[in-house]
């Protein structure tokens, strides 16, 4: 890790000190149909919504007796109905070759239907202890604009994050790149201007590239005001 990365890492521990999940779970189980439920969705809509179907369905055994029409219900909130159909496959699945237990390793949890290398990461980091990177949009957004990675996918950036980053900090690290993508360094909008993190980022001077549109009407704006000012 070079200088302005270690900076980078210190930026990010110190304007994020109390960043954690942002979902709401308690056991493998609920972890894994959150972030399932989480796919294109923001979390605050998924914690309205899992309350009562953890009440109703509150583990493997209830979930893969369900339907897609009694699930659906409870989740359309958070989009398509493949994700209920999901859940309840999983589910399944969880009961015919898990024994019932939610598994704990990464190629068994990809094993199930609607989970991928990023939702089976999350689940072992949080309901199983185990360190890993789960690699969003946001991570692979944000740690490719700061310098941490310059990998083209995410499964690269999780392997570049997991080779830059010590071990021990690895939870962490995935929970402030999320804060800083959700807060500042947005998909479309990045406000480098009052970004922290400035300095160091190597993007933060290609803002009009990240942002035409904005910094288009920036431009403009500024053209007219001149033009304003005489
Ligand atoms: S300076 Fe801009 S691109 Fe860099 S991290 Fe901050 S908001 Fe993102």
């Amino acid at each position: 890790m070079d200088q302005n990365q270690q900076a980078i890492l210190d930026g990010l521990a110190a304007l994020y000190p109390d960043a954690g999940p942002e979902l709401h779970f308690s056991n493998p189980f609920e972890t894994l149909v959150a972030t399932i439920l989480a796919a294109q969705c923001t979390d605050a809509r998924v914690n309205q919504v899992t309350p009562a179907l953890f009440r109703d369905y509150p583990d493997p055994a209830a979930m893969a007796r369900a339907t897609p029409e009694e699930i659906f219900p409870y989740v359309k909130s958070c989009g398509f109905r493949s994700k209920a159909v999901n859940i309840i496959n999983a589910s399944r699945m969880i009961m015919d070759r898990f024994g019932g237990q939610v598994p704990s390793t990464l190629e068994e949890l990809t094993q199930l239907p609607g989970v991928g290398r990023k939702t089976a990461n999350v689940v072992l980091a949080f309901s199983f202890g185990v360190p890993a990177i789960p690699v969003d949009t946001h991570v692979f957004r944000v740690a490719n604009r700061l310098g941490l990675s310059d990998a083209l996918t995410v499964e690269d950036t999780e392997e570049q994050l997991m080779a830059l980053i010590p071990r021990e900090q690895w939870g962490q690290a995935h929970h402030w790149m999320i804060y800083h993508g959700r807060r500042v360094c947005h998909s479309q909008k990045p406000d480098c201007e009052h970004c922290p993190l400035r300095p160091q980022c190597k993007s933060a001077h290609l803002d009009h590239m990240i942002n035409p549109k904005a910094d288009a009407r920036k431009r403009a704006q500024q053209r007219k005001t001149k033009a304003a000012d005489g």
